[in-house]
């Protein structure tokens, strides 16, 4: 059994809560300039050339990318022979939340309850998902996930007659009702299958995968592909000034589901797609 001190995973998650917020990742900076060169309004080339100018700015004075420092949501991957040793896993990371929002002087984001909505004044708690998998390690995803692309995303239970026509027509109602205000370019999320919690899960899951990176599966990956190319037809553009590039990856999670039931959820993800991994 191996095992992994508490303040360990504090150190690591208070620093990945500062680089998600300085350092765009590789992945999604090397899709703006990939998007540059293919993006077809003039517009849009400009507003992504100034996101890429935004990230170095960012990176190179250590600021946030954007004044939404986001919620902290973590996919964290728990080996079964690891043990936590100190304090609990939960209460690590959120820690490590705290300190890192306190040391990087990030937007505190959360309030405590939804009605009375007073700000925690330390952006926990953070949103934990675990899933316990073989091995020994401990391997936390994080992403601080912005307010405007949550708000636009959304969930519809579909009847397994409306298909895959009935799937893709979803998604794009739902890119095309958020518009600018999910802030793309977009990273498009989409679950389908498992249930009602499980579809949004799937989604959610899907936008910790690298831009770039396809689903193994594929059935998914072809479904990846053809949405990409679909979404980019629906005009939005970088900001939703117009353009070729309304999306920069399109992801797709798939998961069994009852006879009766198609699920469908679209996590929107918007330009600062910020998410850091850690193997412990
Ligand atoms: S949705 Fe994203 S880009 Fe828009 S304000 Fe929030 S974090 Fe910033």
């Amino acid at each position: 059994m191996k095992e992994i001190k508490y303040q360990d995973i504090v150190t690591h998650v208070s620093s990945m809560c500062e680089e998600a917020n300085f350092e765009l990742g590789e992945d999604v900076l090397n899709a703006f300039q990939s998007a540059v060169d293919k993006e077809k309004s003039p517009m849009g080339k400009e507003v992504l050339n100034q996101l890429i100018e935004n990230a170095n700015v960012a990176s190179s004075e250590r600021v946030p990318m954007c004044q939404d420092t986001g919620v902290s949501v973590f996919l964290v991957e728990l080996g079964q022979d690891c043990h936590i040793v100190g304090g609990s896993l939960q209460e690590a990371i959120n820690e490590g939340v705290r300190m890192g929002y306190e040391e990087g002087y990030l937007r505190y984001s959360i309030v405590d309850d939804p009605i009375n909505r007073k700000n925690t004044g330390d952006n926990t708690p953070s949103i934990i998902h675990i899933e316990l998998v073989q091995g020994d390690s401990l391997t936390i995803h994080m992403t601080a996930k912005g307010g405007g692309a949550e708000n636009m995303s959304r969930l519809q239970m579909l009847k397994p007659s409306d298909g895959l026509d009935g799937i893709k027509k979803f998604i794009f109602e739902t890119i095309q009702i958020a518009g600018p205000n999910a802030c793309p370019p977009l990273v498009v999320g989409v679950g389908i299958g498992g249930n009602f919690e499980m579809c949004a899960y799937l989604a959610k899951k899907s936008l910790f995968r690298p831009v770039g990176e396809r689903n193994p599966w594929d059935e998914a990956a072809k479904l990846e592909k053809e949405l990409m190319e679909e979404v980019n037809q629906l005009g939005i553009g970088p900001q939703g000034m117009g353009g070729t590039t309304t999306a920069i990856d399109v992801k797709v999670e798939l998961g069994a589901s009852h006879i009766a039931a198609l699920p469908v959820a679209v996590n929107l993800n918007c330009h600062a797609s910020r998410h850091k991994k850690v193997i412990l």
